[in-house]
């Protein structure tokens, strides 16, 4: 299997019955390595789901992946959700901002630890360059931690980039571990 795969759904495809919510598309990742990590993970799927006119539609499996840009800390749980949502894109990175801050993230050092990092990866119909909310998301192509689980959950894309996610997945996953995570050990 290589190449792209039917990642656009057709018109009239897992679309909601009229009535229910019928909003954009977003991957979201989520990240741990403090604490009860698969408890922030959970806590975090929850939080979104519960957001205005939010749901979330898929989830990946749940993956550990050593640190990277910093070494000195300890391992991370990733996992990538698809939420559908009626928020726009900076209204979203509030949220997803506040939910963080609720579960004891502390900003301190830049890539280091946190009980909770939510990053918006694709949000359907958005592309933007300004800092305050780069979409794509500018790290998650090289990032083997991202795009594993969100291969798993690509068939929900919508509106996204054409972007080959199986494989460039498959190519980070040769240079860093990503390890999927039984969530009976935490
Ligand atoms: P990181 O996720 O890079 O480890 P932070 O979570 O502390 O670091 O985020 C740093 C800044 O990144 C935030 O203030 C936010 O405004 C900005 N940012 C830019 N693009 C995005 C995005 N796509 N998703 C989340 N945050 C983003
Ligand atoms: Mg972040």
């Amino acid at each position: 299997m290589s190449g792209p795969r039917s990642h656009a759904a057709g018109p009239g495809a897992e679309e909601a019955p009229p009535g229910q919510l019928r909003g954009r598309r977003a991957f979201v990742s989520l990240g741990s390595n403090l604490g009860d990590r698969a408890r922030y993970l959970r806590a975090a799927r929850d939080a979104l789901d519960a957001l205005p006119a939010t749901r979330v539609l898929a989830t990946s499996r749940v993956y550990e992946t050593a640190p990277q840009e910093r070494e000195d800390q300890g391992a991370f749980l990733n996992q990538v959700v698809c939420l559908e949502t009626g928020l726009q894109p900076p209204a979203l990175l509030r949220e997803c901002q506040r939910i963080e801050r609720e579960h004891g993230r502390v900003r301190t050092l830049r890539f280091g630890p946190r009980t909770l990092d939510i990053d918006i990866l694709l949000f359907e119909g958005e592309q933007s360059g300004d800092p305050e909310l780069t979409l794509p998301h500018p790290r998650m192509v090289k990032r083997a931690f991202v795009l594993v689980p969100l291969a798993e959950v690509w068939s929900w894309a919508r509106g996204m980039p054409d972007l080959d996610i199986a494989g460039l997945g498959r190519a980070a996953a040769r240079e860093q571990d990503v390890t999927p995570y039984d969530a009976t050990e935490e």
